[in-house]
């Protein structure tokens, strides 16, 4: 059996949808389909949260605007009224709840993060349950079930839960694999699971997602806790890239990485996967395989256990701009007891993530996504006592990441790597090299990236 993600990008639109209906009855019997909202249905529940918060007479223009999304696919995908008003009906009573959410946070006059993630859940909700409605109306044995009653239990953080991998394969054993394994009397299950991504229960019962993009994560706890043979992410990309085909137009598809190679794409390459995505099954050694929903049959890209490095040993380089740096200067920092838990322990309190941290003797380097590097200053420029001498922070870099399993254990590669930046003329400002056996971090200028891109490209791909 295998468990299927369908992420929002492939749920746009009926001429998408219906491609993706025709697709899961032709190659998705006997196996669970963990789905995620319908395209831009979760920002537009998050969206719907600050409008009835300040307006209640919004509440009812956000709420009609989500049915009508979802209605004006079900006139397009079911043929029968009678499935049709039963699949209404049913979604009618999730919307009522919806909105009686958005009308509690409107008297309430607060959005707590309780409230924040069960609102947020409902995207997946009601892409399951119309999906399950669209294929059973095609005479397909099709059912859903939510992440609540299957039972997947989180450590019970909002809005970035991890998943309790032990207590939800349990619950999933009891409660989950019943309805997708074939019934006594047949070989071959012809049942369709769906399964709504993006969010699990805490112990207490507590409704709690797994951060933007999660439904990703949530494929792969459904995968493990099943142990199903394979993990299949169905997206509207051929797959990871040698680079970002946007920058690098003979950019190549990458056949086979390795789980360590995919993880460090994913935290800096386009968004093909999250990047929590290999945590769950890679100890249950299942592979992930993406695949293109317009080219089925092309071959996408296996991420495995064992994947043969590249001759160059460079599989892939990638890059971002949606990052800024703070240096901390303050001399003896590398003598000095507790200043970087200090710093961190502000900046977290204040509710920013730091992506990472490098550091000499005389200086810290932390790195943010660009959106975070003001406050972030502005929490450290006012912390007392001061710890440091003076600070500076730069949003006009871009971060590359050349990576290449054996890259920390291959001579030269760094060599080769910075020679061909030096070639293109360009600057390095700063290196990470080794903490991960796969990845070598650097930064330009925002200006040099094309050109740095391009050249180490041509250099090892
Ligand atoms: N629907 C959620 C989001 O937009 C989760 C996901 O699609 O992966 O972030
Ligand atoms: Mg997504």
């Amino acid at each position: 059996m295998k468990t299927i993600k369908i992420g929002g990008g492939c749920l746009k639109g009926h001429e998408v949808i219906s491609n993706i209906v025709d697709l899961i009855v032709q190659r998705g019997r006997g196996n669970v389909f963990v789905l995620s909202a319908l395209h831009g249905v979760t920002d537009k529940l998050l969206d719907g949260i600050e409008r009835a918060l300040k307006n209640e007479d919004e509440i009812p223009a956000i709420i009609s605007g989500l049915k009508e999304e979802h209605y004006s696919l079900m006139r397009h995908l079911l043929k029968n009224d009678d499935d049709f008003e039963k699949l209404h009906q049913e979604l009618d009573k999730v919307f009522l709840k919806i909105e009686r959410y958005y009308f509690g946070i409107n008297f309430t006059r607060e959005i707590t993060p309780r409230m924040h993630d069960i609102i947020a859940s409902y995207g997946e909700r009601l892409s399951v349950i119309l999906m399950a409605g669209v294929l059973k109306s095609r005479g397909e044995n099709a059912s859903y079930i939510m992440p609540q009653d299957a039972g997947v239990i989180t450590d019970g953080r909002f809005g970035d839960a991890t998943a309790n991998m032990p207590l939800t394969s349990q619950n999933f054993e009891k409660n989950v694999l019943p309805l997708i394994l074939p019934d006594n009397n047949s070989k071959v299950s012809d049942k369709i699971l769906f399964f709504p991504g993006f969010f699990g229960i805490s112990e207490s019962g507590e409704i709690t997602t797994f951060g933007r993009g999660g439904s990703d994560y949530s494929a792969a706890v459904v995968a493990a806790s099943l142990k199903a043979d394979t993990l299949e992410i169905w997206k509207d990309t051929e797959g990871f890239m040698s680079a970002d085909p946007h920058s690098i137009s003979d950019a190549k598809l990458i056949p086979v990485l390795s789980y360590e190679e995919a993880s460090e794409l994913a935290y800096t390459g386009a968004s093909i996967l999250h990047p929590r995505t290999v945590e769950p099954v890679r100890k249950s050694g299942i592979n992930i395989t993406i695949k293109n929903t317009l080219n089925p049959d092309g071959v996408g890209s296996l991420i495995t256990e064992f994947a043969v490095p590249a001759d160059s040993v460079v599989k892939s380089i990638s890059h971002t701009k949606d990052i800024g740096m703070i240096k901390i200067y303050a001399s003896g920092v590398g003598l000095r007891r507790g200043i970087l838990g200090k710093i961190a322990t502000t900046i977290s309190k204040a509710g920013i993530n730091i992506r990472s941290v490098v550091t000499s003797h005389t200086c810290i380097s932390l790195m943010f996504t660009r959106k975070d590097v003001d406050k972030a200053h502005a929490v450290l420029t006012s912390m007392k006592p001061k710890l440091y001498r003076e600070s500076e922070q730069i949003t006009d870099n871009a971060l590359i990441c050349v990576v290449g399993d054996g890259l920390h254990n291959h001579i030269g590669i760094a060599a080769k790597c910075f020679a061909a930046v030096s070639n293109a003329g360009v600057n390095i400002e700063m290196i990470s090299y080794g903490p991960s056996k796969a990845a070598l971090y650097f930064m330009v200028d925002e200006g040099d990236l094309d050109i740095t891109l391009k050249s180490l490209h041509a250099h090892f791909v």
